[in-house]
């Protein structure tokens, strides 16, 4: 018998994910060439091994399946599984962020941009020759080194999960461990798909040709990227007002943007810094930082409510909660909170107060916002088709990457590229925790229109609210129970709501 109790395992996983959490953030934010997460793992070995695991398994399969010891147990569970596939790839991310913050692409004009910036870059280039020749030489790179240490890392934890024999295949671990039915999700993203085609068809070239200038046959990701770019709006949106209109926004409803000093904005620029903004929670509710390089536009107003969303959930957790409650849980439940705020982004009354895009605009504007909702949940919806079916793959990836080429291509018109097969991939069906916030958030937003009205956003007692109904649960209950909880009897998540919403975007 080993001494590992459910106390030991909360306490000493509590300071393991906290120093992990630090330690990414620290490299990921620029201010770590590198993020030295192996000597972490191995200092954590105890709670790490064969007897955390079976201690999880063993609360799992004992525990009444209506109870919070049940929740606590399959919480503690899933972290486990994946902080152990986690240590045993420690050196593999360890050698991919140090590559990330590294790598450059070369063009073959000469052209040199940090790998981390490609992205950005590609999106604000407005000539379409010089935007097409980075993203060429962007994939090369990405085929030749990124995407094997991708690959390895699909593969490897595929085998591990696979190895503890929880369920007969990945996905059906997935499934066993999550409570997500992948096949009740994957069905509702093929029927959205199939329901929004004729809207897709109908809106797609207007926009492609007004702002890119060609027709939707010779569209790439890198002209979508363009595209949503929308760099015809960067005045409305200047990024020296950008903090501070968020705060504004907060403050309004009623809250301490800093929540008393828990959450840190790092809004600038900074070389090494990641081109995809995060929140990183280093301890749960104390110290939560909101990490964001900027792009330009509307874009980043969209990233950082996004983020602020998030830091807000964190940094209001009750402290008395047990570590898997304030740490752990179904990432759908923060995922909405972050949508929440970012969908303020289609939120006519948030746009005219706290930005400058003005009356004579705000249509023209919700109109691409329409496009833009449409074109993300088209693309998540294929992403999570493309990954069930790669998860299900019987071990030979080999063909993965013209499937995905195929599915991410047709939901979304714009020509895809192999090389990112293994790259715009979310490890651990990360996708069904966005495609299930996303239903979620628009359930709060109609509970928050239905307390306080259109402008619940800027009422005072709007925030509170929130705080003492949702954030200071952490992720105790799933989304699916939030979603019962706060609607009206019987409501369930579904796509519906929200290709509602899409429909009254396109007609503003
Ligand atoms: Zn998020």
């Amino acid at each position: 018998m080993s001494g590992l109790t459910l106390e030991r395992l909360r306490r000493d996983g509590q300071s393991f994910t906290e120093e992990i959490s630090r330690e990414s953030y620290l490299a990921h934010a620029g201010h770590k060439p590198v993020a030295e997460l192996k000597p972490i793992y191995d200092r954590y070995a105890h709670v790490l091994g064969k007897d955390a695991l079976n201690l999880a398994i063993e609360l799992f399969r004992s525990t009444d399946k209506t109870s919070d010891d049940h929740r606590s147990a399959r919480y503690l569970l899933e972290w486990q599984i994946e902080s152990q596939a986690s240590r045993s790839l420690a050196e593999l991310d360890e050698r991919e962020i140090a590559w990330e913050s590294s790598a450059y692409v070369e063009t073959e004009d000469g052209r040199q941009v940090q790998y981390q910036a490609a992205a950005i870059e590609i999106a604000n280039e407005p000539d379409r020759k010089l935007r097409l020749a980075l993203d060429e030489a962007r994939a090369a790179l990405v085929e030749l080194e990124h995407a094997p240490l991708r690959l390895e890392r699909l593969q490897r934890e595929k085998d591990y999960v696979e190895s503890l024999g929880i369920a007969s295949t990945y996905n059906g671990a997935f499934e066993e461990i999550t409570g997500v039915s992948l096949e009740k999700l994957a069905g509702d993203c093929s029927r959205f798909l199939a329901d929004t085609q004729p809207i897709w068809d109908d809106v797609l070239p207007t926009f492609l040709r007004r702002s890119v200038g060609i027709g939707p046959d010779e569209a790439t990701r890198a002209d979508g990227m363009r595209l949503l770019r929308a760099a015809e709006y960067d005045a409305a949106f200047p990024g020296s007002a950008l903090e501070s209109a968020i705060r504004r926004q907060i403050s309004e409803m009623g809250l301490d943007p800093d929540v008393g000093g828990r959450i840190v904005y790092d809004v600038g620029d900074r070389p090494g810094k990641r081109s995809r903004a995060f929140c990183a929670p280093t301890r749960v509710p104390q110290e939560v930082y909101l990490v964001l390089r900027p792009h330009g536009g509307q874009s980043d107003y969209t990233t950082l409510l996004h983020e602020t969303g998030h830091a807000l959930h964190f940094a209001n957790a009750r402290s008395d909660y047990p570590f898997e409650f304030r740490w752990l849980g179904d990432n759908s439940v923060t995922e909405s909170y972050a949508m929440l705020f970012d969908h303020r982004m289609q939120d006519k009354g948030w746009l005219l107060r706290y930005t400058e895009l003005g009356r004579t605009r705000i249509d023209d504007f919700l109109r691409m916002a329409g496009f833009e909702e449409l074109h993300f949940l088209r693309r998540y919806c294929a992403k999570l088709l493309y990954e069930v079916e790669a998860y299900g793959s019987r071990g030979d990836w080999r063909e993965l990457p013209d499937l995905y080429v195929e599915t991410l291509t047709r939901a979304t018109t714009f020509q895809y590229r192999t090389a990112d097969a293994f790259v715009d991939f979310d490890p651990r069906y990360y996708s069904t925790r966005y495609l299930r916030a996303w239903q979620l958030q628009s359930l709060i937003n109609e509970a928050l229109v239905e307390r306080f009205d259109m402008d619940w956003y800027r009422n005072p007692t709007a925030g509170p609210w929130l705080v003492d109904n949702l954030w200071s649960e952490g992720q105790r209950e799933s989304a699916d129970e939030i979603a019962q909880r706060i609607g009206p009897p019987g409501t369930g998540l579904t796509f519906a709501p929200l290709v509602r919403n899409i429909e009254k975007l396109l007609e503003s």
